[in-house]
């Protein structure tokens, strides 16, 4: 079931361990899609949601370093593949998503944009909009500050290093949006984006990653 929910074109290896895929549209052979987890949606919002500007919070899929989707999302990230971000993307139509108007990729720096060349959130974000039959609107939210990769900081430092990090546009006002990211670490990330969006008048946000490092 949830190698049908990764169908795409591409590769004809599974990610993961590199064996030979049985057809030519899944990113992971059934045995590794078999290791994927569901993210737990309740202990997801107790951990992301308490005291802050999201209305909700949600993952498709547990993320661990060791697991399946690290090398798909490595190769999302730095391996220059776009379309990967597609097939998560539609993945997330397996959430039972609270309706929304619009859908908000988690902006990437320009700097960052123009290094990558894409936004992988942006790319998942037209996955789902393919699926949710919802619009992807990516000039509701700019990222004004070039953050530091997080991988490496204190909960205490991620969520003063994005505080004011985005900028959000006054179109967003009285709009229900999902804002659309790949992983989902402490969320503060999150919370900032959705701060940014409710002081531009957004009447409800939530946020959709395709995983959760629980
Ligand atoms: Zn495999």
């Amino acid at each position: 079931m949830l190698s049908g929910m990764l169908d795409l074109l591409l590769p004809p290896a599974c990610l993961a361990c590199g064996v030979r895929t049985p057809g030519p549209e899944a990113l992971l052979c059934p045995a590794c899609a078999a290791l994927l987890d569901e993210a737990d949606a309740d202990a997801l919002r107790a951990e992301i949601l308490a005291d802050a500007a999201l209305d909700d919070a949600v993952a498709r899929f547990r993320y661990r370093p060791d697991g399946p989707l690290a090398p798909v999302f490595h190769a999302l990230k730095y391996g220059q593949r776009p379309r990967y971000g597609r097939l998560l993307g539609r993945s997330l139509a397996a959430l039972d998503l609270a309706p929304a108007d619009a859908l908000v990729p988690m902006p990437l720096h320009r700097a960052r944009f123009l290094e990558r060349g894409y936004n992988q959130a942006e790319e998942i974000a037209h996955g789902l909009a393919e699926v949710a039959d919802l619009p992807v609107r990516t000039d509701l939210l700019a990222r004004l500050v070039f953050t530091d990769t997080q991988t490496k900081r204190t909960r205490h430092d991620r969520a003063a290093n994005v505080a004011h990090a985005f900028d959000a546009a006054s179109d967003a006002d009285g709009m229900r949006l999902w804002v659309v990211d790949d992983v989902l670490t402490t969320g503060a990330t999150s919370r900032a984006a959705a701060d940014a969006l409710k002081a531009a008048g957004a009447a409800w946000v939530g946020v959709a990653a395709v995983a959760w490092t629980s």
